[in-house]
């Protein structure tokens, strides 16, 4: 299990209170990394999860639809534990309309904090581990970083966006000891996703379509996040990683 051994190292995740976030946080921590929680609403279920682990915590009170808390989330976490090995962009929003409709509050609403946000963060941390000589990145891509989608013109603009700067930072950072890569999870069962789920009609075509039958549970992000975080990733750069059930492949 050395590979996937995770203790001694310092994760931030943004966004993780509920949902995906809060199990990869979970996951981090199970495989022995200390967890920085960074986020707008309260992280007491994801902080009992987490010490119940043994590892360290520390909550980062951050709103992420602006860049303004990008460096204190950095300076806070090397102050807190000395350093920062991993970094989880995991914090998104959603707006849906038909692209006819779509207003320029929904389109910036969406962008600054799956696209701009991940992106400075990214740089404040990529500071640091460049420093050091080594880092992981890993950001939540999505299924439309690789499709169009209907009805979510901002969102599939930042989830491709997100993905192209995977690659960019990978090639930019690869041969300096950070790795960027992203996982793209197909259809969860979170907030995100829960309009999709309450439609008859939209749910039981998503489920028509996923080989495995079913929608995904956050918990079974958790691999493809230690993977992408361990040692066992180390020649793995700008890869975006599918968690979908079979959803490309089809
Ligand atoms: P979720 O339950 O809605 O979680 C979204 C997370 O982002 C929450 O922690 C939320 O905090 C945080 N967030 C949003 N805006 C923020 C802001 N301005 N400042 C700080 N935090 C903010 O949905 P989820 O499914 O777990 O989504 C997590 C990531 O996975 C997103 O990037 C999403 O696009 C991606 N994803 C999800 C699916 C899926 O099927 N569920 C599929 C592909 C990709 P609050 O609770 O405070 O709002």
């Amino acid at each position: 299990m050395t590979l996937f051994d995770l203790s001694g190292q310092t994760a931030v995740v943004t966004g993780a209170n509920t949902g995906i976030g809060q199990a990869i946080a979970i996951a981090l921590a199970e495989a022995g990394a200390a967890i920085v929680a960074v986020g707008r609403s309260s992280m007491d279920e994801t902080e009992a999860a987490v010490k119940k682990a043994g590892v360290g915590f520390h909550v980062i009170k951050a709103d992420l639809g602006t860049i303004e808390p990008v460096k204190g989330i950095v300076s806070e976490t090397i102050s807190t534990f000395g350093k920062l090995d991993i970094l989880v962009n995991n914090a998104g929003i959603i707006r849906r309309a038909d692209a006819i409709d779509f207003t320029e509050e929904d389109w910036d609403a969406v962008i600054d904090v799956n696209l701009k946000t991940a992106f400075f963060l990214s740089q404040a941390a990529g500071r640091h581990m460049l420093e050091r000589g080594n880092g992981k990145i890993i950001n939540i891509a999505s299924l439309l970083s690789f499709q169009g989608g209907i009805r979510v013109p901002s969102y599939t603009a930042s989830k491709s966006g997100l993905a192209g700067l995977t690659k960019l930072l990978a090639c930019e950072w690869a041969g300096k000891g950070v790795n960027v890569n992203a996982i793209a999870p197909g259809y969860f069962s979170t907030n995100n996703t829960t309009a999709l789920r309450e439609d008859p009609d939209r749910n039981e075509a998503i489920l028509a379509r996923i080989p495995a039958g079913r929608w995904g549970s956050p918990s079974e992000l958790g691999g493809a996040a230690v993977f992408l975080a361990s040692k066992a990733s180390d020649y793995v750069h700008g890869t975006v990683l599918p968690v979908d059930g079979g959803w490309l492949a089809r």
